[in-house]
């Protein structure tokens, strides 16, 4: 029998929350697509795996209701607040765990809450070690943006994005994996620009003049959306760890992702 070859490195891969929930519909997650994604990832029998997903339509409604991301100014409804949107996004993750579960992957749910505390919307002190263990044993951690306390702003809302770059740089990654809704990173936002191309290689210097020309562009919230995931992914770049943004709506791309196979996507590198 053959044995297929394992990497014996670390992937950190992200689903996008655009593509696990159903952005248009409150609290309701795409089934189909975490199911398919459970698969892929089941298939390619990567050893070393951390996942990571975002909010879509179950975190960012009630962040927002609650201005959790600005932090805490007194009382008991933003309480509540902070923990209905940390509630919700339990709830989806229990919705991935379980898809990984039925598809024989020791999927293990960690909430940053839990493990981490922020210093002005930065990770300033995270419990390591049991991640660590949970990796070392043979367990896929199951992580999530989430609402986390903040040293400065009594709380706030961590982002998935900015939790990747942040394990990946920590724990030695050897690839990022970003699943997100268009095929990789645009000239312009593709779904508002018809003649937006695909950028396939980007190494950290066009990177950040990519950040600028974005920067310049964008009127509204600059640190959501592909500039908020360049600008946290940097570092990493930097540190040496690739990053491939590839279209996780799109069947078998992040299967060949995290096998480290060639897929159309953006290839962001240090050089
Ligand atoms: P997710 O929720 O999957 O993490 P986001 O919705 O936050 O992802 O960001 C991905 C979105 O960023 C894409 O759906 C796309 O519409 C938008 N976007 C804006 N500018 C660009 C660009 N230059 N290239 C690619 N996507 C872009």
């Amino acid at each position: 029998m053959r044995v297929p070859k394992l990497s014996p490195k670390l992937t950190v891969l992200k689903l996008g929350g655009s593509v696990i929930t159903q952005k248009e519909k409150p609290f309701t997650a795409n089934l189909s697509a975490i199911r398919r994604l459970a698969k892929e990832i089941s298939n390619a029998k990567v050893t070393q795996l951390i996942v990571i997903h975002g909010g879509g339509s179950f975190g960012h409604p009630l962040a927002k209701k609650y201005s959790i991301k600005e932090g805490y100014k007194g009382g008991n409804a933003q309480l509540l607040g902070f923990s209905e949107t940390h509630q919700a996004m339990v709830t989806l993750n229990r919705v991935v765990v379980d898809a990984l579960i039925h598809r024989n992957i020791p999927a293990v749910a960690v909430s940053p809450s839990s493990c981490i505390v922020t210093k002005s919307g930065r990770i300033a002190t995270v419990m390591e070690e049991p991640l660590k263990k949970l990796l070392q044993t043979g367990f896929v951690p199951v992580l999530h943006g989430d609402a986390v306390l903040d040293f400065d702003r009594g709380f706030t809302i961590l982002s998935g994005d900015q939790l990747v770059a942040y394990l990946a740089i920590q724990f030695n990654a050897e690839r990022i994996v970003m699943g997100i809704d268009v095929n990789g990173v645009f000239t312009a936002d593709p779904k508002e620009e018809k003649t937006a191309r695909l950028v396939r290689r980007c190494t950290l210097h066009e990177l950040k003049k990519m950040q600028t020309r974005m920067r310049d562009t964008s009127d509204t919230d600059v640190t959501g959306g592909m500039l908020g995931k360049l600008i946290e992914l940097a570092p990493a770049i930097e540190q040496g760890v690739p990053a491939l943004i590839v279209n996780a709506a799109k069947p078998k791309n992040v299967y060949k992702a995290i096998r480290g196979e060639s897929v159309i996507g953006t290839l962001l590198q240090k050089t």
